[in-house]
C-alpha cells in the first residue's frame, strides 16, 4: 500500500471551500512524508483551484472537468473518483466533512470496502497508531476511533483541522483528465439558492446567531452589521426560524446545522438543549440575553446580561474602533 492520500476537493461557487485546505493538513498529520493529491471534479477550467492546493500543500492534483460534473450529484462525482481511485491506490483518503462530503463519502467507502470515520475533530498519532476523535451525543461527549481497513478514510469537522500556511512557493503537477461519465439516473434542472452571498456560516470563524429576543426580521439588521464588522456569518436558533424573522437555512442545532466557530455570540437565545447540540464545541461562546438565568449562560465562556438592541450596538461602535 502506498503513502499516498488524496484529497477530495469541494468547490463553492467555483472557489475552494477552507475544509479543503485543512482536509490536506489533516493529510499531512497522518502522512507527513506521504504523497499528497487532490481530486478537483466540476466543469470549465479548474487550474486556479489545483494551483490553490499545491499553494496549501498538495503534492499532486488531477482535475476533471466534465459538463456532468458542473454541479455535484453522488453518482456523477462517484463515477469520477472512483475512477481514479482505483488508478491512484491511495492509502488514505480524505474530505471535509458538509453536505456533500456527508453524501459522497459513505457510497465510496461502501465500493472500497473501507471504513470511514466522519466529523473527526482531532487526530492523535500515539505508539504508531492513529486514533481520530469524533463527538457524538450532540456534542456532549467525544469518542476515539481507529480504522483497520487498509484504507484510512475520513472525513473532517470544518474549522477543526489547522491547515497549512499557503505558500505560492510550493509546486507541484496539476494533471487534468478526462473522464467519460455514464448517462447519470438523476440531473440538476436549477439550483435555487435561499442563502445570500458572503461568508459561508459552516465554515466561518465568526458566527452571530439570533433567538427568538430578535423579535424581527428587521431586528436581525444589528446582527448582520456585527457579523460584518467581525468577518463572520449570521446564524439563527429554530426559534427565530419558526417565528418567520429569518430563513431556515440559518438554523443552528439538533435539526439544523452543526458549526464550531472561533467565536459564537448568541443574541436573544435561550440555550435550549437542541440549539446548544448545534454550537456547544465553538471555541469561546459570548451569549448576550437580558435574562440573567438564562441557560445559555450556562454553556458561555462571557456572559452579557443585557438587551441585545442596547449591547449590540455598543459592541459594533467599539469594534470598529479598534479596527481603525
Ligand atoms: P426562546 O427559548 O424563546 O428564547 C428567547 C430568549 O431571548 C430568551 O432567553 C429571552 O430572555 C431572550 N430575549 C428576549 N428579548 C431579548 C432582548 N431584547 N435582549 C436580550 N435577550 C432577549 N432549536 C434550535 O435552535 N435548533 C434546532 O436544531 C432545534 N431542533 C429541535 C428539534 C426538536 C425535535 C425539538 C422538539 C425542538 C428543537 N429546537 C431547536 C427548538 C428548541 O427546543 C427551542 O424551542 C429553541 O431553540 C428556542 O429558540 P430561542 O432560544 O430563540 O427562543
Amino acid at each position: 500500500m502506498s503513502d499516498k492520500i488524496v484529497i477530495l476537493a469541494e468547490t463553492k461557487d467555483n472557489q475552494l471551500r477552507n475544509v479543503t485546505f485543512e482536509a490536506i493538513g489533516a493529510a499531512k498529520q497522518v502522512k507527513p512524508d506521504g504523497e499528497t493529491v487532490g481530486i478537483v471534479c466540476g466543469s470549465g477550467d479548474m487550474e486556479n483551484q489545483a494551483q490553490e492546493m499545491i499553494y496549501y500543500g498538495a503534492d499532486r492534483v488531477i482535475t476533471v472537468s466534465n459538463e456532468k460534473l458542473e454541479n455535484y450529484t453522488s453518482e456523477g462525482y462517484t463515477q469520477a473518483i472512483m475512477e481514479i481511485i482505483e488508478e491512484e491506490s491511495p492509502s488514505g483518503i480524505v474530505m471535509g466533512h458538509t453536505a456533500i462530503g456527508k453524501d459522497l463519502t459513505p457510497k465510496i467507502a461502501s465500493k472500497l470496502g473501507a471504513g470511514l470515520v466522519s466529523d473527526v475533530t482531532e487526530i492523535r498519532l500515539e505508539n504508531e497508531q492513529l486514533s481520530f476523535t469524533r463527538p457524538i451525543y450532540s456534542g456532549k461527549a467525544f469518542e476515539r476511533k481507529t480504522i483497520t481497513s487498509d484504507i484510512l478514510f475520513f472525513t473532517i469537522r470544518p474549522n477543526n483541522i489547522p491547515m497549512l500556511e499557503r505558500d505560492e512557493s510550493r509546486t507541484g503537477d496539476i494533471q487534468p483528465k478526462d473522464i467519460e461519465i455514464s448517462d447519470l439516473r438523476t440531473i440538476i434542472k436549477e439550483v435555487i439558492r435561499k442563502t445570500s452571498e458572503g461568508v459561508d456560516m459552516s465554515e466561518a470563524s465568526v458566527v452571530v446567531a439570533g433567538g427568538r429576543g430578535v423579535k424581527s426580521e428587521e431586528g436581525f439588521e444589528p446582527l448582520y452589521e456585527l457579523a460584518e464588522v467581525l468577518g463572520g456569518a449570521v446564524g439563527a436558533s429554530r426559534g427565530a426560524c419558526d417565528a418567520g424573522y429569518c430563513d431556515y437555512s440559518l438554523q443552528i442545532g439538533q435539526t439544523g446545522k452543526v458549526i464550531t466557530p472561533d467565536l459564537y455570540i448568541a443574541c436573544g437565545i435561550s440555550g435550549a438543549i437542541q440549539h446548544l447540540a448545534g454550537m456547544s464545541n465553538s471555541k469561546v461562546i459570548v451569549a448576550i440575553n437580558k435574562d440573567a438565568d438564562s441557560n445559555i449562560f450556562n454553556i458561555a465562556d462571557y456572559g452579557i446580561v443585557g438587551d441585545i438592541f442596547e449591547v449590540i450596538p455598543l459592541l459594533i461602535e467599539e469594534i470598529k474602533k479598534i479596527r481603525q
